[in-house]
């Protein structure tokens, strides 16, 4: 019977895809699970037909606006018996809105909608699903122009191409191309990257979950409040992991600190680490000097928050930037779609409002003529309690509690690194709230997400 719908396309000149192209289509289904599809563009229902035939559970809604192939798609439909799994639609696509989730978007219409297509429903997908799309080849008039005779086929050509430029650059989506059939597209959601800020009481746990990386710390050049090490350490480390390793050496540099820092990033280059965090803009121009090869990813806390000063950077040779926490997801999101920037973002953990180089916990301690005992105290305002830390290179204020964005992840999954600081946490809440992020797992509370849906207003009160 599927024959039949088969031959009736050959005869009347109907682009259903072609052999190699739905066998692939229909084992990707079957292979992924995927129960709900929205298909663009049914033509006579051919392609709908074969992939509800993968499973008596798959539900389809497809949409055609041609009336005639519309009417011949309700008739083979029903002839299959597939009416109470497939619903079709008789209308424009560009002007159907539809509610519901789907597991996989297929998309066949005229070559020229697919990229409002792919704008329109991606909200429609669910956050694994796939937007898979049909003629990426044109029948090898992509690749070949010489092949192209008429100006109709010539837009359709364009349209295409513009289609491969418009998934290549995509921010939010990457994807793959099957070279079967008349080629398909495969795009997914971007995953961030997810490295945790360990400590050295629990690096070698975190080093066993399923995360990507790890953040660390040279001793006395970096102000990231976990782990700290010397370079002996740091190749120990380097040894016993595969994960990816970020060096920090994020400090602000004074004229006294360059030799040292000279030699750690001469040192760094020749090991097995993916990227140096920096804070002070002279690490470029010395990286630069010195040749070194790794990423260079600046790290200003407040003050990196604009398009223009990431694009700056970029156009100066840093790969990637961590950005301010102090900006909104909107903010986040324009830095990421207008720079070429590789972006870190936190999504646990205590934020650093305030660094002083004085020492204000041992001035404290002075003043009020008593020992100095930890490295750690805690100022009290307004009810809450904020951290302070003194080191070596002077003292950070920390929020009262930690950021943590694991109710809106899927919001921000274009962000290529999502940073988790174990600083200051109990190690058995920090490993479940870990668990949690690297399963997407939601919670019911109310996080404290800081600045990520609030932008920052200062409000002066009255007479002051
Ligand atoms: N998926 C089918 C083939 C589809 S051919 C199969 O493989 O069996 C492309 C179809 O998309 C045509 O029938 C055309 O009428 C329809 N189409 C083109 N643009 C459309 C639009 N904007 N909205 C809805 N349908 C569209
Ligand atoms: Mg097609």
């Amino acid at each position: 019977m599927i024959e039949e719908i088969e031959r009736y396309a050959k005869e009347n000149n109907i682009p259903i895809m072609l052999p190699d192209g739905i066998e692939y289509l229909c084992n990707y289904i079957k292979e992924h699970n995927i129960k709900n599809i929205l298909e663009i563009g049914s033509a006579i229902g051919y392609s709908a037909i074969r992939m509800a035939k993968v499973s008596d559970d798959i539900k389809i809604t497809t949409i055609e606006r041609d009336i005639d192939r519309y009417n011949i798609a309700v008739s083979n439909i029903k002839k299959f018996n597939l009416d109470s799994r497939i619903t079709i639609i008789n209308k424009d696509a560009i002007d159907v809105s539809i509610e519901s989730k789907f597991d996989l978007i297929f998309i066949d219409a005229s070559k020229g909608g697919n990229i409002k297509f792919f704008n329109k429903f991606k909200d429609n997908l669910d956050n694994n699903g796939v937007i898979i799309t049909d003629n990426l080849s044109f029948h090898g008039l992509v690749e070949d122009e010489t092949l192209v005779k008429t100006k109709n086929q010539r837009g359709i050509v364009r349209h295409i191409k513009e289609y491969i430029d418009f998934l290549n650059n995509n921010k939010e989506f990457t994807t793959t191309y099957i070279p079967l059939g008349d080629t398909i597209s495969i795009s997914k959601r971007r995953e961030s990257k997810l490295v945790v800020c360990p400590t050295k009481d629990n690096l070698e746990e975190i080093l066993e979950t399923n995360i990507d990386g790890i953040i660390v710390g040279i001793k006395d050049l970096s102000v990231f409040p976990s782990l700290q090490v010397d370079i002996n350490k740091l190749k120990e480390i380097i040894k016993s992991t595969s994960k990816e390793i970020i060096v920090s050496v994020n400090k602000m540099i004074h004229n006294e600190d360059i030799p040292y820092l000279e030699e750690v990033l001469i040192e760094l280059n020749k090991l097995n680490i993916s990227k140096i965090l920096f804070y002070n803009v002279g690490v470029i121009n010395i990286a630069k000097r010195l040749g070194i090869t790794k990423d260079l990813v600046i790290m200003q806390e407040h003050l990196n928050s604009s398009i223009y000063s990431n694009n700056f950077y970029y156009n100066n040779g840093v790969k990637g930037a961590f950005i301010s926490s102090d900006i909104t997801k909107e903010e986040l999101l324009e830095i990421k779609n207008n720079t070429n920037m590789e972006i870190m973002f936190m999504g646990y953990g205590y934020l650093p409002i305030f660094y002083s180089r004085r020492y204000l916990n041992t001035n404290y301690f002075n003043y009020i003529n008593k020992h100095r005992e930890d490295n750690l105290y805690y100022m009290r305002h307004n009810d809450e309690n904020y951290p302070v830390l003194e080191s070596s290179n002077g003292s950070i204020i920390y929020t009262s509690k930690p950021v943590n964005l694991i109710n809106n992840l899927d919001e921000i999954n274009s962000i290529d690194y999502i940073v988790m600081d174990s600083f200051n946490i109990d190690n058995s809440k920090f490993m479940s709230v870990l668990d949690n992020f690297i399963n997407k797992t939601k919670t019911n509370n109310d996080e404290y997400i800081g600045f990520f849906n609030t932008k920052t207003i200062y409000k002066v009160k009255n007479n002051e």
